[in-house]
């Protein structure tokens, strides 16, 4: 069985709130070492990211998905359940915003 179908599958269990609030005295996307990012071209908007993610930091959006980098931890679980391979993990030293502040 595919993960999709699985996700699809399986009897509903109840809701966790989305954050309602964010602190910025909390941010703790901080130690991140991979940033996911999604191909916006190939995520077709299955949810199976945004069902998984351990720390709620993915928001559906119309056609795809946004990841909340204040707070993704980078665990890669994301990554690894989507099934179309919309989301790879870049390091996060390629990025000029990386929340370390070091450069590559
Ligand atoms: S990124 Fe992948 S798992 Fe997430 S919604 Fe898009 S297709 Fe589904
Ligand atoms: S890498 Fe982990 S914490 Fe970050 S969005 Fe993906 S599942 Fe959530």
């Amino acid at each position: 069985m595919s993960v999709e179908k699985a996700v699809h599958e399986a009897p509903f269990a109840g809701t966790v709130r989305s954050p309602i609030s964010e602190n910025d005295k909390m941010v703790t996307g901080n130690w991140r070492m991979i940033r996911p990012v999604v191909d916006t071209e190939k995520c077709t908007q299955c949810l199976t990211c945004w069902l998984s993610c351990p720390d709620s930091c993915i928001t559906p959006t119309e056609d795809f998905v946004e990841h909340n980098y204040k707070y993704c931890k980078g665990c890669g679980i994301c990554i690894r359940v989507c099934t179309v391979g919309a989301v790879v993990g870049v390091p996060e030293l390629e990025f000029e915003d990386n929340p370390t502040g070091k450069e590559a």
